[in-house]
C-alpha cells in the first residue's frame, strides 16, 4: 500500500524537512493553513490515532515534545500556537499516517482547526 508520508519519511518524495531523528520527522505543510503550518509524524507508519497503543506511548510523548522544541524555534512558543490530529473522515484526515499539525504565526480561528 503507497502512503506518501512513508515515501517522505524514507526520502522518495521531497519534502522541507526541519527535523528528524530516528522515530519522528516534521517537514513543512504543503498547503499552509498558517503562517506556520508544519507536521510531525512518527517514521512507522501507523495509520489513525485509533491505530495507537501502549506500547507507542514514548512516540506520542515525543512527537509532542518534537512540537515544543519547534514552537521554541520558529518563536511562537510565547506567542501561542495549536496542535492536533484529525482523525478519521468526520475528523477531517486525508492523509492516513499518523501526523500531528503545529500551527502559529497568527491569531488562530476555530475553522483553521
Ligand atoms: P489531514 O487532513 O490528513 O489531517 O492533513 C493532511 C495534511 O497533509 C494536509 O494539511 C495537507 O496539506 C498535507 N499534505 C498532503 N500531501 C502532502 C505532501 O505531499 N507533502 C506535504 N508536505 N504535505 C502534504
Ligand atoms: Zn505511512
Amino acid at each position: 500500500m503507497s502512503c506518501i508520508f512513508c515515501d517522505i519519511a524514507n526520502g522518495i518524495l521531497p519534502a522541507k524537512i526541519i527535523y528528524q531523528d530516528k522515530d519522528i520527522i516534521a517537514f513543512d505543510d504543503i498547503h499552509p493553513k498558517a503562517p506556520h503550518h508544519k507536521l510531525i509524524i512518527p517514521r512507522k507508519h501507523i495509520a489513525t490515532l485509533n491505530d495507537i497503543s501502549i506500547d507507542d506511548k514514548d512516540l506520542i510523548a515525543n512527537m509532542t515534545l518534537v512540537s515544543q522544541k519547534l514552537a521554541v524555534d520558529l518563536n511562537i512558543a510565547e506567542t501561542g500556537y495549536r496542535i492536533l490530529i484529525n482523525c478519521n473522515k468526520d475528523g477531517g484526515q486525508v492523509v492516513y499516517h499518523l501526523h500531528l499539525h503545529l500551527l502559529g504565526g497568527c491569531k488562530l480561528s476555530f475553522a483553521q482547526w
